[in-house]
């Protein structure tokens, strides 16, 4: 049995006996008429709960002019007609989502969804708030785990690691064992005023950590005592010198959440599949980098095994070739 649902971000405003429906930016429906009043008679019942003929009863229109309305609806791409399977049931998020997956009102997403298992690794305290925020997107699974376990669980999608102060050799870590397994990851760190989230590496797919270090070093200013900074954290960590504010959990998790739910659902682009985003909590000041490959990168080159089990990336962005020497990496580690 067929439940016609009307695409969440309608919106229904009536002027003069004259209705105009407004859709998504620049989406514009008038109707006039006598329509008009039938039509507005049936919306509260197009909410995907009601089949036609409970919706003709409730509003009590005929079941043959409710069918003409919903088919004219239909036509205009205003509503879409759930199966018994969708589930009755909705939330702020799938209304969200169906802005950008209108075929399925946003079901299709949400259950993709569901289906996603992260897990979220690191000592930090605020890696807490990052696995609460994946549950409040509706993760089906989330695990979390302060040190990088042996195994990962079974049909991991992403892992998100977290550099709270123990230092990026976390990272070093994750690139290793996370590419073998050609499991995506999204590297998160907070490092006093500064927020960084992202890349999100794919194996195989985009740059890996190790030509992300390269280029880090190969941009770093002044380069002996930059050098000797991030030899000495890698080795013993930030400690209290990379503490930051007490929420910036609640910050990195929403933040981590948006790219889990854009990278996971498939319905947006996930613009930090390939990019760091930083935010500079003392200036408001943020900036999307891209991190291309390193040539001859030899993490890289052993990951061009086919990907399998892997999300499609979706709108990788382009950026500028950095050209450093991939030579400095290898002898910092
Ligand atoms: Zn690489």
């Amino acid at each position: 049995m067929l439940r016609p649902k009307l695409l969440p971000y309608l919106q229904f405003v009536t002027v003069d006996g004259s209705l105009t429906i407004h859709g998504r930016k620049g989406e514009l429906w008038e109707v006039t008429g006598a329509s008009a009043a039938d039509l507005l008679r049936l919306v509260p019942f197009l909410d995907g709960t009601h089949s036609i003929n409970d919706a003709a009863t409730k509003s009590g229109l005929s079941v043959e002019l409710t069918e003409t309305i919903v088919a004219y609806l239909a036509e205009q791409g205003l509503v879409v007609n759930l199966d018994q399977d969708d589930g009755p049931e909705t939330n702020e998020q799938t209304d969200f989502l169906a802005r950008y997956d209108v075929l399925s009102a946003g079901h299709e997403p949400a259950r993709r969804l569901s289906a996603s298992r992260v897990m979220v690794i690191g000592e930090a305290s605020w890696a807490d708030d990052i696995a609460e925020a994946l549950k409040r997107i509706g993760v089906g699974a989330v695990a979390r785990d302060k040190a990088f376990p042996q195994v990962l669980p079974e049909q991991t999608s992403l892992c998100v690691v977290c550099d709270g102060g123990a230092g990026p050799s976390i990272f070093r870590e994750a690139n290793r064992m996370l590419s073998d397994m050609r499991t995506p990851w999204l590297r998160v760190c907070v490092v006093a005023d500064l927020l960084m989230v992202g890349p999100l590496f794919i194996p195989g797919v985009t740059a890996c950590y190790t030509c992300y270090e390269t280029r880090l070093i190969s941009n770093a200013y002044p380069v002996d005592s930059s050098l000797r900074l991030y030899r000495h954290e890698l080795f013993h960590g930030r400690g209290r010198a990379g503490a930051s504010f007490g929420a910036a959990g609640m910050l990195v998790g929403g933040l981590v959440a948006l790219t889990a739910l854009k990278f996971l659902s498939v319905a947006m682009t996930c613009e930090l599949v390939g990019n760091e985003y930083t935010l500079d909590i003392s200036t408001l000041d943020s900036a999307l980098h891209p991190v291309l490959r390193v040539p001859g990168c030899p993490v890289c080159m052993t990951a061009r095994r086919p990907p399998t089990l892997l999300i499609p990336p979706r709108g990788v962005r382009k950026g500028e070739e950095y050209g450093k020497s991939f030579q400095q990496a290898v002898e910092l580690g």
